[in-house]
């Protein structure tokens, strides 16, 4: 899935468990950070546009350095390092980096049916076991729409309810300004916090 709905999955998943704004944020920055493996996408793209050597690495890296348990323990604890309540946001950054797995096990494909993006778990020290699901739909797929439909929605609907969200991580006052108008919207559907 793209990064925006991963950061999405791993905050609704787990801001509800830690009180404070910034653990909440490393939480969905774990759900993230196993994509930094693709960024080999952009040296790729820059050499071939400047017609250098071509360099191959988001075939070669992606899901292939950080889409496993080494990832996870090493981006848990990372997270952990740099959070308030060490020991919720070493587990709930844990959780995330899995969810995020999970969620490109169901909807990572490429354009055609066998284009199927596997998981090795234990990457890069052993590619076995090696996950993967013959069902998994398009990463440009509806269901993937529709999640992250629901997900900003979900995000929306807790600003309203009790007055923050991941704009909170940038800007107060713009968290505190979004909080107003979602009470607004959702002010007939909205129960108290
Ligand atoms: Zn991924």
């Amino acid at each position: 899935m793209s990064p925006i709905t991963h950061f999405l999955v791993g905050w609704v998943g787990g801001e509800r468990f830690v009180p404070s704004l910034r653990d909440k944020g490393l939480i969905a920055l774990a759900g993230v950070l196993p994509d930094v493996d693709g960024l080999g996408i952009v040296v790729d793209f820059t050499t071939r546009r400047l017609g250098w050597a071509p360099t191959d690495f988001y075939q070669t890296y992606h899901h292939m350095l950080a889409h496993g348990l080494p990832a996870a323990l090493l981006i848990a604890v990372a997270a952990a390092a740099f959070a308030r309540c060490k020991l919720a946001v070493l587990l709930l950054a844990f959780a995330a980096v899995h969810l995020h797995l999970l969620c490109d096990i169901a909807g990572s494909r490429g354009t055609t049916a066998a284009d199927v993006w596997p998981i090795y778990y234990l990457a890069p020290f052993s590619l076995t076991p090696e996950i993967l699901w013959s069902g998994q739909w398009p990463l440009v797929g509806w269901q993937n729409t529709l999640i992250t439909v629901v997900l900003l929605l979900t995000v929306l609907r807790v600003s309203a309810r009790r007055g923050y969200s991941p704009l909170g991580l940038f800007s107060a006052r713009g968290d505190a300004a979004l909080a107003a108008v979602m009470r607004r919207w959702f002010g007939p559907w909205r129960s108290q916090p």
